[in-house]
């Protein structure tokens, strides 16, 4: 599959056969244009900003979250949560609201800096 077959079923990829769809993860998996490509749509479907982010991979799946759970903390599909204070942490679930703080993108390595320090 081409980059732009994938962008364009993008927009209808929910009519897609098992084998399209299937063919369709696969560019994306391999793709990490497309795949990045996507995840800024999505961010963006969910009223959320990439450019407010350190990069497109925290932006996803801090943004990301199943439609029971609007409390980012407590919904098992969001990976990275963006403290109050700007600083990003992986939630871990005990039940609690343990979290380790990280301070690099687990996906591309970005510097993850709180919101509000001085650039440098
Ligand atoms: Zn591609
Ligand atoms: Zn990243």
């Amino acid at each position: 599959m081409q980059c732009h077959e994938f962008r364009a079923k993008c927009e209808r990829s929910m009519r897609l056969t098992p084998e399209a769809y299937a063919a369709w993860v696969g560019h994306m998996n391999a793709c990490s244009e497309c795949g990045e490509w996507y995840m800024a749509r999505e961010v963006e479907r969910w009223g959320g900003e990439v450019s407010g982010f350190p990069c497109v991979h925290v932006a996803y799946y801090a943004t990301l979250r199943s439609a029971d759970y609007r409390d980012a903390p407590s919904c098992p599909d969001c990976l990275v949560v963006r403290e109050p204070d700007g600083s990003f942490v992986l939630p871990i679930r005990d039940g609690g609201r343990t979290a380790a703080t990280i301070r690099f993108c687990p996906w591309c390595g970005t510097e993850l800096k709180p919101e509000g320090n001085a650039p440098d």
